[in-house]
């Protein structure tokens, strides 16, 4: 793993909102093919650091960095760049005047100027691959959150990113349509894909995860295999949290 090339590389990354430090200093490498969730309780700054990476926010210090490339909000071609991350937020944001083909080919058609025939191929084929091909003709409010977020999985999916983000996808789900989101993820992460995950579904973090990184008050507190991390944490504070899930 180690020889491979960090895709994303994040050096001391310092986050505030006014007299609030979010982020004290955060640094991580994801390389390809690599899956890395994040963990943390509530308000540790998960959020901020997947917004910091998308360049949705200014921050104070260090440096963000996607194939060699900086994110800032100052970075003119920052667009371009941010059109590199995929990412799928805990409220399905679908264009509720679209039907879902249409979401998804937004994007490619207009901020990428591809092929319109090549880009419904494309989508169509991973409409299929989600259970969701029958949909295509459908709005958005005719779809279950979980058939709306495997929607947005694939509308992020056909800009072909480097790196997918995922913000707590299913936080906002009914139980039994979790299983269909989380399996659309696992299945991507055996195909290959960059994925960066922020998740409170300790099971599946286990079951995904090449690595996972414990977030709290804003610093990482511990990174580890996920089997390490789950049975034998290093750090008390690790072990506090995980004891929340039990
Ligand atoms: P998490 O995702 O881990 O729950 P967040 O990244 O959402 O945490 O938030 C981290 C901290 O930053 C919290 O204290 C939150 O209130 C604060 N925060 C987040 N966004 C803003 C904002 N736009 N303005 C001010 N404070 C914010
Ligand atoms: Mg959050």
């Amino acid at each position: 793993m180690s020889e491979r090339e960090a895709i994303l590389e994040i050096r001391n990354l310092k986050k505030s909102f006014d007299t609030l430090e979010v982020l004290k200093g955060v640094s991580l490498d994801i390389k390809q093919g690599e899956v890395v969730v994040i963990v943390g309780p509530s308000g540790c700054g998960k959020s901020t650091l997947l917004r910091c990476i998308n360049g949705l926010e200014g921050i104070q210090g260090g440096e963000i960095s996607l194939r060699g490339e900086i994110i800032s909000n100052q970075t003119k071609n920052m667009h371009l760049i941010r059109q590199k991350i995929g990412m799928v937020f805990q409220s399905y944001d679908l264009f509720p005047h679209l039907t879902i083909l249409n979401n998804i080919l937004l994007g490619p058609l207009k901020a990428q100027d591809r092929d319109k025939k090549e880009v419904i191929k494309e989508a169509e084929d991973l409409l299929k691959r989600v259970g969701l091909f029958e949909k295509r003709d459908a709005y958005p409010r005719q779809l279950s959150g979980g058939q709306k977020q495997r929607v947005a999985i694939v509308r992020a999916l056909c800009m072909h990113p480097e790196i997918m983000l995922f913000d707590e996808v299913t936080a906002a789900l009914d139980p039994e349509m979790v299983r269909e989101v989380l399996d659309v993820m696992l299945e991507l992460a055996k195909e290959g894909s960059t994925m960066f995950i922020v998740t409170h579904e300790m099971q599946f973090a286990r079951a995904i995860a090449d690595r996972i990184i414990f977030l709290d008050k804003g610093e990482i507190v511990e990174e580890s295999d996920p089997e390490t991390f789950f049975t034998n944490p290093k750090t008390e504070r690790a072990r506090k949290f995980l004891n929340v899930f039990e």
